[in-house]
């Protein structure tokens, strides 16, 4: 955690959101949040508050990976979704610019691959919901004004950059201007690793790490949990069966103060579902630097059906004890986003 200390509390100007920390703590916690359907500093949000199957419980969920217009989901049924799944606060993570690039695929992956809206999108539906949600900044990694358009966002009050998603190398010049300009602002940088199509050269990462050592990053999809398991054959994205300790991801998480998992996606899920052992194991062992996040794409928000939810229930299966639970669930979201 030593590097999340060095980052907080945030010292650099950002928009204050309409509800501040300080005041947002007097005033409720999440459990009280989630009693009086949001009610923090201002009750004026119940009027969009949609009939979800189920209100957050006692012990509130931060969702750090949650996207807009996802697969053309409305905004409404995203908050629903949200909120039947327990979940009382969730980063939105907006894409870069329709552009027609090789680091677009020649737009294929504009939307990051899923038509999710942009930045002012998830920026303005943070600003209607202060309570529930915020928001990080984006762009392709290599447009040409991907540092003015992430910084842009970052002073309105991005916690972050991400999720970078785009057909670049990892370690590749334009990535690296990006790592540099989260440290500026000390917020993180969520990638998602998916060799040969998104942030290839995993195995270099390492030398990012050491080279930003202010820049929290965090670790998400294929690459990443294809990668807690040592024997992984660099083949399939959705690997199964036994799980050899010692891959790159525990290596990772394991060796660097600044390196994080965000447990959210197919992938995650797969990776904690296809060996038990090794789960409790991974779990207890990286009880600091794993987050939850969603990424669910379920349209009505079917609370424990969905995706998100069966990460969630997982998690509560597999984690040792109630502290650990509520770290990755919570506590550890929490600390990094000083929310
Ligand atoms: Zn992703
Ligand atoms: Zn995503």
């Amino acid at each position: 955690m030593a590097a999340a200390e060095l980052q907080y509390p945030r010292t650099l100007m950002h928009k204050p959101l309409p509800c501040s920390r300080r005041e947002f703590l007097a005033t409720t916690s999440f459990a009280a949040l989630a009693a009086a359907g949001g009610a923090g500093c201002s009750a004026s949000r119940s009027a969009h508050r949609p009939s979800a199957t189920a209100a957050p419980g006692p012990e509130p969920i931060i969702d750090i990976h949650q996207h807009t217009n996802y697969h053309g989901r409305t905004d409404d049924q995203m908050l629903a979704h949200q909120r039947a799944m327990g979940v009382a606060m969730t980063i939105l993570l907006p894409a870069g610019s329709a552009v027609e690039t090789p680091s677009t695929h020649m737009g294929k992956s504009n939307g990051l691959a899923a038509k999710t809206g942009g930045n002012q999108w998830c920026a303005d539906f943070s600003y209607a919901h202060p309570n529930e949600f915020v928001f990080f900044a984006n762009e392709v990694t290599d447009h040409e004004l991907a540092r003015k358009h992430c910084e842009t966002f970052l002073i309105k009050g991005a916690r972050g950059i991400g999720e970078q998603k785009f057909g670049v190398e990892c370690d590749s010049k334009e990535s690296q201007v990006l790592y540099e300009l989260a440290a500026k602002y000390a917020v993180p940088v969520l990638l998602h690793f998916q060799e040969g199509t998104y942030n290839s050269g995993f195995k270099r990462l390492p030398k990012m790490f050491e080279k930003f050592p202010k820049t929290n990053f965090i670790m998400h999809a294929q690459t990443t949990w294809a990668n807690i398991d040592a024997n992984y054959d660099w083949k399939s994205l959705y690997p199964t069966g036994p799980v050899k300790r010692g891959g790159l991801t525990t290596k990772y998480l394991e060796d660097y103060p600044n390196c994080y998992a965000d447990m959210s996606a197919g992938s995650g899920l797969n990776s904690l579902l296809r060996d038990e052992e090794h789960t409790r194991w991974f779990l207890e062992k990286h009880q600091d630097k794993i987050i939850y996040g969603s990424d669910c794409a379920d349209t009505i928000g079917r609370g424990p059906g969905c995706q998100g939810g069966g990460t969630i229930a997982a998690i509560r299966k597999y984690a040792a004890n109630k502290t650990v639970e509520r770290k990755i669930l919570c506590e550890n979201a929490r600390k990094m986003f000083d929310l």
